[in-house]
């Protein structure tokens, strides 16, 4: 026997079961049972997220022949019914507007639609990606809109609305179909692996259903590629192999590296993915997601239901947090979207994203954007574009003496000045020759301790090609332009 792709098999019959799109459902059934039908409705939303199930339960509910008008509880058993289910009924006709456009095929549709259906209460015309119809098949179209015979109804669907010319949208009634929550995506992908009985750890599900983002289509295609594997039972582990998911122990590993200000430990995580075939943007969108956890964690708690994490991963998230502050998370989310965009855009972007990442784990050593702003806006009078430079030279000197204790000092005297408490400290610190000073003796003091590290690190931070790059970026973050 043939396979059946999952999302055919479990194809939702009635409103009730249309996953995650409530509020439309129960306005279609109302609408139904008042007897107030519009002439068109246009389904909008990405792919995947039940519009055509959606059309297709409302087109049944229309022409179901068992009941003897419209009714919210289509039988799905009748000649229409189960028509309508196979895409194949001569009443509800199923238009691809993807490779149906042209201003011909819509005529065409226009001198049918005049004709009374054959067997069942309407003529419904589904158009599937109604947006790729050419402009003189939209107005062709537009024709049939302004005056439609009373047995004709049009459901069209599109990923792209903004696509659709308004004076088609106005004639329409829209519904806006939102992408489907992780867990609804979990509950039924659970349900059905209960019901093919095929064995799997709990463990997968919810990566799984991040995996498809808000599309309970690509969560069951992604299914289906699982169970293809023949594998059982089926698990998280199946998903890095065979799903190209970034391996999410590595993951971890490369944040805590960046959490332990780890210079040569965050490379080597970086080229530890890099070797597992991952491209540098599935890299920075993987710690991107870490690091949105990480932020979670940190304003919600660990126990909070917007993380899909396991036990595990929750455990450890948990105890990486405790590494990061706030502010340092935000900035980093805000660093890897501005890197995901410069990576996509270079043919050096395992260059920006070691740099980057870099940046991140030694970001004790620079400037924190905070305080570059408040040093911006402090002086706007006196400072305007030279103000980078002397960020430039903070870079570039500052590692050379700062040894790890000094650093911990800093750290916390940054953490005092997010919560918005001016300290002496802080106040010393924009006090550049002072601070100078004061590092140049602790150092001294400190030296032992402070050497092994220190000299790694600046090895990578004084390569002339990291600085330059580092200092780019920061550039963009800020919004700051070099001379
Ligand atoms: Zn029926």
């Amino acid at each position: 026997m043939s396979y059946i792709v999952l999302a055919r098999k479990y194809r939702s019959q009635r409103f009730d079961d249309v996953i995650g799109q409530d509020p439309i459902a129960q306005t279609l059934k109302n609408a139904i049972k008042t007897g107030r039908v519009a002439h068109a409705y246009l389904f909008a939303g990405t792919r995947g997220v039940g519009k055509t199930t959606m059309a297709r339960v409302l087109a049944k509910s229309l022409n179901c022949l068992a009941a003897d008008a419209p009714t919210v509880e289509p039988c799905c058993k009748c000649d229409s019914c189960t028509a309508v289910n196979l895409g194949e009924d001569i009443d509800v006709i199923e238009i691809d507007g993807a490779s149906n456009n042209s201003v011909e095929e819509v005529r065409k549709l226009r001198q049918n639609a005049i004709y009374r259906p054959a067997r069942a209460r309407f003529k419904i015309y589904i158009i599937d990606e109604v947006h790729m119809l050419s402009t003189s098949a939209f107005n062709a179209l537009l024709k049939i809109l302004e005056e439609p015979p009373s047995h004709v109804k049009f459901i069209f669907a599109t990923t792209e609305p903004n696509k659709v010319i308004a004076t088609i949208q106005s004639r329409c009634q829209r519904f806006d179909f939102s992408n489907i929550s992780a867990k609804l995506i979990a509950g039924q992908l659970k349900s059905i692996l209960e019901q093919e009985k095929i064995k799997y750890e709990d463990d997968l599900i919810l990566p799984l259903a991040k995996m498809a983002n808000g599309s309970m289509r690509d969560g069951l295609s992604l299914l289906d590629r699982l169970i293809s594997t023949g594998v059982e039972p089926l698990t998280v582990g199946l998903l890095e192999e065979f799903l190209g998911r970034p391996n999410s122990e590595k993951i971890y590993n490369l944040a805590a590296k960046i959490g332990d200000s780890d210079a040569g430990g965050t490379l080597a995580a970086i080229e530890d993915l890099i070797s597992t075939g991952l491209s540098e943007v599935q890299i920075v969108d993987s710690l991107t997601d870490y690091m949105r956890d990480l932020m979670v964690i940190k304003s919600a708690g660990g126990e909070s239901e917007l993380l899909i994490l396991t036990a595990e991963q929750r455990k450890l998230a948990d105890e990486l947090a405790e590494k990061f502050d706030i502010a340092a998370i935000i900035y980093n989310i805000t660093a890897l979207e501005k890197l995901r965009w410069a990576v996509k855009n270079s043919d050096t972007g395992r260059a920006l994203l070691d740099a980057l990442l870099l940046r991140l784990a030694l970001s004790e050593h620079f400037s924190n954007v905070d305080q570059l702003l408040s040093q911006l806006q402090g002086g706007a009078t006196t400072v305007k574009k030279k103000q980078p430079t002397s960020i430039k030279n903070k870079a570039a000197n500052e590692p050379l003496r700062l040894p790890p204790d000094e650093i911990k000092q800093r750290s916390r005297n940054r953490e005092g000045a997010v919560e918005g408490r001016e300290t002496r400290d802080e106040r010393r610190e924009t006090s550049n020759e002072h601070r100078e000073s004061k590092v140049e003796n602790q150092a001294t003091s400190n030296e032992q301790r402070g050497k092994t590290r220190s000299r790694r690190t600046n090895e990578i931070i004084n390569d002339p090609a990291v600085k330059t790059v580092i200092i780019g970026l920061d550039a963009t973050i800020t919004g700051v332009e070099e001379d």
